[in-house]
């Protein structure tokens, strides 16, 4: 199991501080350990008082933490003191773990949870050492001493608060627009995310949406595609926040519920398998109209429980690029092939397309794949999925290789079948 560490305030009203980021960070399937900064009083209307935890009890519980477990990455949240933030920021230093900061200065409900000397010790000691920082548009104005209203002192005050070599998220929610502008800042330059406006975040946004991107990280996953996904789930988040009180609405961090797990899982394996297609796959196996591969949910009833590459795999300029990410219901045909594979054997739930040759169709016997034709003459009227269907019907077991010289439409395909993505990957190795 992945870990992350949060170093952030307790919500006695459950929505944002180290109770979202538990949240948010294992709906990701990412374990959250917690060193606890603050506790904090408040329901969804206010905060009614803060108990700052002694400067020893918050270094315990970090080392204690950071001397037994492999933490992948760290995220703080409400450090609340400088001396908060300077203890942090010792104690991190010499680690070399991805650490993100959620630069927390004001409560969702307006009240302060920082002591005004706090900004100055995030700027001096952690912004040094961070990987990312996500400020709100209050929040990089503290940081970064100007007023933003605009695209260019939205730009300008990413360049200040980032100029020690660290990212900067600055959240567009605060600003005003018919969308919403965040904008990234890398060593690379300034990068512009929109999004629709949704009703405005309520209590816990930011917390959720920076340990979406920690537990990201702490998969590996890069600084650019964490928090391109984090964003997409931080959407969904306000989408579905709830009311549980007369006062702000809590912003749901639990969006990928157990349910969708399954779905989750298999967009990121096809996700994963896919990015080592680009590297194995040649030229002259890639189909005129494109390669795909699908994978299916277990029990699967049609093509919305089946997710393949949108836009399929195409050859430009020498590169195999995916036209988009893995998505369920977008690949009809593909689909149908491997719904029918499952009637006959309900572990083959993965399929892949190649063009086919007789060279490619030699080698795959020669590894000793099992290869079976499919008998278009006899059964023209018979749709794809139907084809396979009383083709391995006729066989009585799927086979791993089906090859489809269909000459009325040009297409001839070389249909692969697998249990999931990872054994494809073996079968193509095989052979490749
Ligand atoms: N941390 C704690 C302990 C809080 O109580 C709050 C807000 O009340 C926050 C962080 C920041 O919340 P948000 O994610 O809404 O910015």
């Amino acid at each position: 199991m992945r870990c992350a560490l949060t170093i952030a305030g307790s919500d006695s009203v459950g929505g944002a501080g180290i109770e979202a980021d538990i949240k948010a960070m294992s709906s990701l399937d990412v374990h959250c350990c917690a060193a606890i900064t603050a506790v904090t009083a408040q329901n969804t209307t206010a905060v009614e008082s803060i108990y700052p935890l002694p400067l020893d009890m918050i270094q315990d519980q970090i080392e204690t933490v950071l001397k037994d477990v492999d933490i992948k990455a760290v995220k703080t949240g409400m450090l609340y003191s400088a001396e908060i933030a300077e203890l942090v920021a010792d104690l991190l230093e010499d680690h070399d773990m991805p650490l993100i900061i959620d630069p927390v200065l004001v409560a969702g409900v307006g009240d302060n949870l920082a002591k005004s000397d706090l900004v100055k010790a995030i700027k001096k000691k952690l912004i040094p050492i961070c990987e990312l920082i996500t400020p709100n548009r209050h929040e990089a104005e503290a940081l970064s001493g100007i007023r933003i209203n605009n695209e260019k002192d939205a730009i300008y005050a990413c360049e200040i608060i980032g100029k020690e070599s660290s990212s900067v998220l600055l959240k567009g929610g605060h600003m005003n627009g018919s969308t919403v502008v965040d904008y990234l800042y890398l060593s690379s330059g300034v990068t512009k995310l929109e999004y629709p406006r949704l009703e405005t975040a309520g209590h816990g946004g930011g917390c959720t949406l920076s340990s979406f991107i920690t537990a990201n990280m702490a998969k590996s996953v890069d600084i650019v595609n964490s928090i391109y996904s984090a964003r997409e789930m931080i959407q969904q988040a306000i989408a579905e926040q709830y009311v549980i009180g007369s006062g702000s609405k809590l912003v749901n961090p639990v969006v990928r519920s157990s349910g969708d797990k399954e779905k989750y899982a298999i967009l990121d394996e096809l996700d994963a398998a896919s990015e080592h297609l680009i590297d194995m796959i040649p030229e002259e196996l890639v189909p005129g109209g494109g390669m795909n591969i699908g994978y299916a949910k277990r029990n699967a009833a049609g093509p919305e429980d089946i997710a393949a590459i949108e836009g399929r795999l195409t050859f430009h300029n020498g590169l195999l690029r995916k036209n988009g990410k893995s998505k369920f219901g977008t690949a009809d045909q593909l689909s149908y092939v491997i719904l029918a594979a499952m009637k006959h054997n309900p572990k083959i739930r993965c399929n892949m397309n190649l063009q086919y040759s007789e060279d490619l169709v030699d080698l795959l016997e020669e590894v000793g794949l099992s290869v079976e034709y499919m008998d278009r003459k006899k059964n023209k009227k018979l749709l794809t999925g139907e084809l396979v269907n009383a083709t391995l019907t006729k066989l009585g077991y799927v086979p791993d290789v089906l090859v489809d010289k269909d000459k009325s439409t040009n297409e001839k395909l070389v249909r692969l079948f697998a249990e999931d993505p990872d054994s494809m990957l073996d079968k193509l190795e095989q052979f490749l």
